[in-house]
């Protein structure tokens, strides 16, 4: 393959503090000596080079030039206008190759099966991804054993052997795997489930969540009991009154947050392809349900770069659209450029060909469009950005689908069978967490709030980084506001929620996670799952005193209003925060 050479002009990046942290550690290639042999420059140019020479393989790509189109990635990039998911920065060009984030990995009932998933599992982990798992397949513990006449130890007793062969592999130097393990709610275990994290530290490299039916949602309901279903033979093991179960994970999710919820028959609902089979679980940050053996590239636009400047900013449409079908055409061709660590992924992902484009930087847009995130107006805003953002990408994967061929499922998918013209992608859009991305891009993550206007943040291996956002400082000294002091004040506090002396207008929009009521947490996730393929990544937080009351709440909200999973974070109920303000410390 021909990888344009860097070119000796190349624009220069502007790398911020916190960003050169974390490329340095964990993203510029090294020696072996273990020190970076590459700066950000060479960094983005690897990337974008490898990136832009799948191009030449298509005849009909409107780039007659592949180092044209590299330059045009170069700048996508270190414009910090869109940025790939971290496995794409770390890997591409590289001997590892592997370039995306989020994987599913089917889990049998047999030890054969459940080994070989470890084993594929510590493939992915090596090489920068995160796995999800449905362990809803397993029989329950004490279950008879054929082969043996003994009993089975149950799907809890084999997560934790996922978890500790996780921590043994250490991503090459990269990051520490993350994992989700889904059980589904009529799984006889599902009480032991349920409880798995009750213990701090237990099960550590694990997001656990239980799989909803809209069955068991009806039971809860009905004040009725439901069926538990024993996997390997589909008898019934018993009943357990549904309010009980909904109650007890409720009450679990007060405690420690653990485990979440997905809502699996809302999932298959939108599964693009049913004819390969049901979704069972999704990646790690659950913004991303796949088949099994199937894999997903994300990648993320930065909002808070959209804006056309002025008296009236607003947000810039047509520059969007132009980012957007560049990060599609981008996406799709790190599908081609991605080695994966096994076959089964390899054609599976070659198959559906999907692709998650989201968001990163909304509560910066917000911020310059002086709009609060908790108000009518910032749903009505998520919904016409996502929307826009589906339909672009949408047409652009119709535009790649005419110039490349559409995803060869395409005739048995949803789409093939609507005749809703053919796509290059069986999906488009993902809103990732974009935990490192908005740390490289210097923007909010997500569709979060931020988490403080100021605030130390911990990152890998206890170095500490204070960080003020850069809206609220300028507007802060724009009203003539801003002095060392009251910064000092506002990194103690995060918030200046009750800081009466501050204009009024300023306390109005710049709020954090931790003004904004839960509920309007959950509504902007629901706004922006209502035009988004796959799924949301968005934490519902809630403060200390939150009753349990309040997150049953939250759970109904999101069943109601389409959400496709919930995740809550009650303030202080863990021991470890990755992001906390000076107060305590
Ligand atoms: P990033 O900002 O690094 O690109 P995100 O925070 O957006 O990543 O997470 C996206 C997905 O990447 C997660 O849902 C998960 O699948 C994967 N991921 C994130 N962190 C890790 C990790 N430490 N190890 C493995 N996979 C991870």
């Amino acid at each position: 393959m021909n990888i344009p050479s860097m070119p000796d002009d190349l624009k220069p990046v502007v790398v911020n503090e916190n960003a050169h942290v974390v490329l340095e550690k964990r993203y510029f290639q090294k020696d072996e000596e273990g020190l970076p042999r590459e700066n950000a420059e060479q960094m983005f140019w690897r990337v974008a080079s490898v990136i832009a020479a799948e191009e030449a393989k298509y005849e009909k790509s409107p780039y007659a030039d592949v180092a044209t189109l590299a330059n045009e990635f170069y700048e996508l990039m270190t414009s910090y206008r869109f940025l790939p998911n971290s496995p794409t920065l770390m890997n591409a060009g590289t001997r590892l190759g592997q370039l995306a984030a989020c994987f599913v990995l089917p889990v049998g009932d047999s030890m054969e099966e459940i080994f070989e998933s470890v084993k594929n599992a510590a493939l992915i982990h090596k090489s920068g991804g995160g796995t999800g798992f449905s362990f809803s397949r397993l029989r329950q513990k004490d279950a008879m054993v054929g082969s043996t006449g003994g009993v089975a130890s149950g799907p809890l007793s084999f997560l934790r052997i996922f978890n500790t062969a996780t921590e043994q592999v250490k991503q090459g130097g990269t990051r520490r795997g993350a994992n989700m393990g889904i059980l589904r709610i009529d799984h006889p275990d599902i009480m032991e489930f349920i409880a798995a994290k009750e213990r701090d530290g237990e099960l550590n490299n694990f997001n656990l969540s239980v799989a909803l039916t809209e069955r068991f949602m009806k039971a809860v309901e009905k004040n009725e009991d439901y069926e538990l279903v024993a996997p390997h033979t589909g008898d019934v093991t018993g009943t357990l009154k549904a309010r009980d179960v909904f109650n007890r994970l409720v009450c679990k999710a007060w405690e420690s947050g653990d485990p979440g919820i997905i809502f699996l028959d809302r999932i298959n609902r939108d599964n693009p392809t049913p004819a390969q089979g049901d979704m069972e679980s999704t990646n790690p940050c659950g913004e991303q349900p796949l088949l099994p053996y199937e894999a997903c590239n994300l990648g993320s636009i930065n909002l808070g770069l959209m804006v056309r400047e002025g008296d009236e900013p607003e947000i810039d449409w047509d520059e969007l659209k132009r980012v957007v079908h560049m990060s599609v055409r981008f996406l799709d061709n790190v599908i081609d450029a991605s080695r994966y660590p096994l076959p089964e992924i390899t054609e599976k992902v070659r198959t559906n060909r999907k692709i998650g484009l989201g968001v990163m930087g909304f509560a910066d847009l917000l911020f310059q469009l002086r709009i609060p995130y908790d108000s009518q107006e910032a749903l009505i805003l998520a919904e016409r950005v996502i929307k826009f953002v589906r339909e672009q990408a949408r047409s652009a994967s119709k535009a790649l689908a005419a110039e490349r061929s559409p995803f060869p499922a395409y005739a048995e998918s949803v789409f093939g069978e609507q005749n809703l013209g053919p796509y290059r992608n069986a999906t488009t859009t993902t809103v990732a967490p974009t935990g490192t991305l908005s740390i490289i891009a210097g923007c909010s993550s997500g569709i979060e709030p931020l988490f403080a206007l100021s605030f130390t943040r911990h990152v890998m291996d206890g170095a500490k980084l204070t960080e003020v956002n850069p809206h609220f400082e300028k507007a802060l000294r724009d009203a003539g506001a801003w002095s060392e002091n009251l910064m000092k004040d506002i990194t103690r506090k995060g918030s200046i929620a009750k800081m009466d002396h501050l204009p009024a207008e300023i306390r109005r929009v710049f709020v954090t996670a931790m003004d904004i009521a839960p509920e309007w947490h959950l509504r902007m996730q629901a706004a922006f799952q209502k035009y988004t393929d796959n799924a949301v990544s968005k934490t519902v937080n809630l403060p200390n005193s939150a009753t349990k009351k309040d997150i049953h709440d939250i759970y109904w909200m999101a069943y109601e209003q389409g959400c496709k999973g919930v995740t809550v974070y009650r303030d202080g109920c863990k021991a470890v925060q990755v992001l906390y303000t000076g107060e305590g410390e």
